[in-house]
């Protein structure tokens, strides 16, 4: 072997370890043995992402107001899912601004822009999504459409968007390897669910939520891996849980028999009363779940009957069943189709069920949410971060990480009940700036010494499910069961 063959070994070794070299010899507080150019090679890494970062902050800091005014501006026009197009159009005017080609309209809207780094490897996502809920008298409501931002996703685009603004004007990009995808994804909230099903039955989708409507369509096919930063409004800068809740959707119809509700109730069918006591028994069925489970099944009524002076003919419920485990998901599931059906017989009414794909159980990947972590430590100090085992709420982030690992840690900053009239972003340094400080800060860690960390998550980290197995999985769900008082039938 030349000596030139062996140096070039010997760096790329140092090169693969050169994260835990690092670490050994800043716990010993001692020198490292070896040969000068090494060492130096070390700390040239070392200070490299530290000054990487230092820029991206810079610059970020630069743009403050832009940032702000972004996320202000969405806050102030908000759109629920795959409604988004006012949105989609401001994502899209200023990923261009930074000269980047942009695609857009990709499941009814949705935009995504792509920049490579110096060197082949992993595509790290940075991701915002940008609906809002419907909370029509949140102070910030569209008045016409009662869309409102009482989560925070206008920060969650702003931040993005600032990120993008940090790495790609201040040439970070450049000098990263790998790639970075910006995506803004639409109908992250599974809401007006009568509405998606439409579009569904128009084929203009084939599942209720963004992310899922993303991957089938092949947008995230060129992506390995996956960042994004919700609000929160609680004391500690940010935390991540291990794991969070899936769920299933549900639209149930009861159809019975309109009559005078005065004069001849007894030749009618209450639609009402069936879903009533289908609600009642889903209440009782509750001790049956496993504690692990943690199981939350939470219906409403969106068609209560026509006239208050005619028996209900018609009602329609809307639910979750949401679980802990596919399994736990599955049987609490099954536990409610019999509780409408053995409802709707006892009413003599008709029960007509659609299930369909809602949000998988979630998995952040610890290492991703660790170097999120000791970006957050180095903004707001040690105690401003930890993890979580496990939260209840659900997002369709837990697809995507099915496929290839994520992380979808808090931020805090916002004040109010999420999803509440009251949800506000209180605190704008927090929830638009270092939002986005530490997306960049947290791409520079996995993508820098050509994605060397992000290529270690990679290996480190099978996916639960491949992109076909997802599909077939998530179109496995959908069922339409119609059950009438003296038959049952499927569709
Ligand atoms: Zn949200």
């Amino acid at each position: 072997m030349t000596f030139a063959a062996f140096a070039f070994m010997w760096k790329k070794t140092i090169q693969a370890h050169s994260r835990y070299i690092a670490k050994w010899a800043c716990q010993k507080h001692t020198t490292v043995y070896m040969k000068q150019p090494c060492k130096q090679w070390i700390l040239h890494l070392m200070t490299k992402a530290a000054e990487l970062k230092t820029q991206a902050c810079a610059e970020i800091d630069a743009r403050r107001d832009d940032i702000i005014a972004i996320g202000e501006s969405i806050l102030r026009n908000p759109e629920t899912g795959f409604r988004e197009v006012k949105t989609e159009q401001l994502v899209a005017r200023t990923l261009n601004d930074l000269d980047l080609e942009t695609q857009t309209g990709l499941a009814i809207t949705g935009v995504k822009a792509k920049i490579a780094g110096d060197s082949a490897g992993p595509t790290l996502a940075l991701i915002g999504e940008l609906d809002s809920l419907r909370i029509p008298d949140h102070p910030f409501a569209d008045t016409e459409t009662g869309a409102a931002h009482a989560c925070g996703h206008n920060a969650q685009i702003a931040g993005m968007l600032g990120a993008a603004m940090g790495l790609v004007t201040s040439n970070i990009c450049s000098q990263l390897g790998g790639a970075i995808a910006f995506i803004a994804v639409p109908a992250e909230e599974l809401i007006e669910v009568g509405y998606r099903m439409d579009l569904r039955e128009q084929n203009h989708i084939e599942f209720l939520t963004g992310k899922a409507e993303f991957i089938r369509r092949g947008h995230f096919d060129d992506v390995d891996m996956a960042l994004m930063c919700h609000t929160k409004n609680d004391d500690t800068a940010s935390h991540v849980a291990n794991s969070s809740n899936g769920a299933v959707i549900k639209k149930i119809r009861f159809l019975g028999k309109a009559s005078h509700a005065g004069a001849r109730p007894q030749a009618g069918i209450n639609a009402l009363n069936a879903a009533n006591l289908a609600m009642t028994a889903i209440a009782l069925l509750r001790e049956t779940f496993y504690d692990e489970d943690t199981i939350r099944i939470h219906p409403i009524i969106t068609h209560g009957g026509d006239a208050v002076s005619a028996v209900p003919a018609e009602v329609i419920v809307e639910t979750f069943v949401r679980g802990r485990t596919l399994e736990g998901i599955v049987d609490a599931n099954n536990k409610v189709d019999r509780a409408v059906r053995g409802a709707a017989i006892a009413i003599g009414a008709t029960a007509e069920i659609e299930t369909t794909a809602g949000y998988l159980p979630q998995t952040n990947n610890r290492t991703m949410s660790e170097l999120w972590g000791q970006n957050v430590k180095h903004l707001y100090g040690e105690d401003q971060f930890y993890i979580e085992d496990h939260r209840t709420g659900s997002t369709d982030m837990g697809d995507l990480g099915h496929i290839m690992p994520v992380t979808h840690p808090y931020i805090f900053g916002a004040t109010g009940n999420g999803h509440g009239n009251d949800y506000l972003m209180a605190d704008k340094e927090a929830v638009y700036i270092n939002m986005a400080k530490l997306l960049a800060m947290t791409t520079i860690d996995l993508l820098c010494d050509q994605g060397h960390q992000a290529r270690e998550i990679l290996a480190g980290q099978r996916p639960k499910l491949s992109k076909s197995e997802y599909l077939e999985f998530n179109r496995n769900l959908m069922k339409k069961v119609r059950y009438t008082p003296d038959e049952m039938t499927h569709e």
